[in-house]
């Protein structure tokens, strides 16, 4: 997707804080970040939303969890606790329309969601 935000960062168009990278997978600092730890983790095919996972991405979003699972504990939040949303659509508060999962952590977060 040409006009993505999260592409650009995908084809190094926007330049990001990356911290870590395969063939299907980008991790990066979020530029806005709402704890001392801020990643977003994405699958590098543009998948706009959850509403848009199909069949053929499971492996992907499986592989995600792991990467996550892996930067929390690089990151050194893996004992102290962390949070992985994924906004989805007005509601649920998706801004960018390309599929990431926030991986917050690094302070006692609130228990509000909604
Ligand atoms: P959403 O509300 O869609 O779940 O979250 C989008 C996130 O992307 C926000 O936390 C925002 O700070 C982050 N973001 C938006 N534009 C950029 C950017 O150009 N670079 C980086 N690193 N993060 C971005
Ligand atoms: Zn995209």
């Amino acid at each position: 997707m040409s006009d993505c935000i999260f592409c650009k960062i995908v084809n190094k168009e926007i330049p990001s804080e990356i911290l870590y990278e395969d063939d299907n997978i980008l991790a990066f600092k979020d530029i806005n970040p709402v704890a001392p730890v801020h990643v977003l983790v994405i699958p590098k095919k543009h998948i706009i939303s959850v509403n848009d996972i199909i069949d053929q991405d499971v492996q992907v979003i499986g592989n995600i969890f792991v990467v996550i699972k892996k930067l929390a504990t690089q990151l050194g939040v893996a004992e102290s606790g962390y949070r992985v949303v994924t906004n989805t659509g007005k509601d649920g508060g998706q801004v960018v329309g390309h599929l990431h999962f926030h991986l917050i952590g690094g302070k006692e977060l609130g228990i509000k969601i909604g």
